[in-house]
């Protein structure tokens, strides 16, 4: 159903964090504008984007915010968590690597400077390139539910699979934690 853009009970800013080239870019454009692009071309800075989430019988407004380029300098200051109230935090499913970078830096840089009350969900993009497959769905859910009792969920910036679903869920579980 067609949401009109200021007509929104809940504002949140979320941020969107992970290594260059995980998706994160692709993830925002999908979830704003329904877009994918198959050229990978950086974001200098900072860009946010807004989505409207139905939430029960309201509407929560998301201000997405997309970290590429800023990743590059590694440490983000306080500042730019301020007032956030969500995290996706994105590896790619086909590098181990970025996976480890989630579990040994991205989270820890969540839990330093973000208020404790975050909403904290791990994302494992690039689900559509099975063959290519990295990191088993069941480390990633096995590190998100019992180690650090996370959010979970794997998307397809390409093929639209999950995408709006992990924000929603991102979104509720923010609402139901305040409301
Ligand atoms: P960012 O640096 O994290 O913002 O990553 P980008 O959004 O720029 O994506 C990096 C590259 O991965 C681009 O070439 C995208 O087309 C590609 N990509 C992003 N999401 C997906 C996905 O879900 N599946 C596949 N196969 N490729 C993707």
């Amino acid at each position: 159903s067609y949401i009109p853009v200021d007509d929104y009970d809940y504002l949140f800013k979320v941020v969107l964090l992970g290594d260059s080239g995980v998706g994160k870019t692709n993830l925002l454009s999908r979830v704003a504008r329904n877009e994918f692009s198959h050229k990978s071309k950086p974001t200098i800075g900072v860009a946010f984007t807004c989505r409207s989430i139905q939430v029960d019988d309201e509407v929560a407004k998301a201000q997405i915010w997309d970290t590429s380029g800023v990743e590059r300098y590694r440490g983000i200051t306080s500042a730019y968590y301020r007032g956030t109230c969500g995290v996706l935090l994105v590896y790619d499913v086909t590098r181990h690597e970025t996976f480890e970078n989630v579990t040994k830096y991205w989270l820890k840089e969540v839990r330093d400077h973000a208020d404790s009350s975050i909403v904290i969900m791990l994302v494992g993009n690039k689900a559509d390139l099975s063959h290519l497959r990295d990191v088993t769905t069941e480390d990633a859910k096995a590190f998100a539910a019992e180690k650090e009792n996370i959010y979970f969920m794997e998307t397809s910036a390409l093929e639209s699979t999950n995408v709006v679903n992990a924000f929603t869920e991102l979104v509720t579980k923010i609402c139901h934690n305040r409301i």
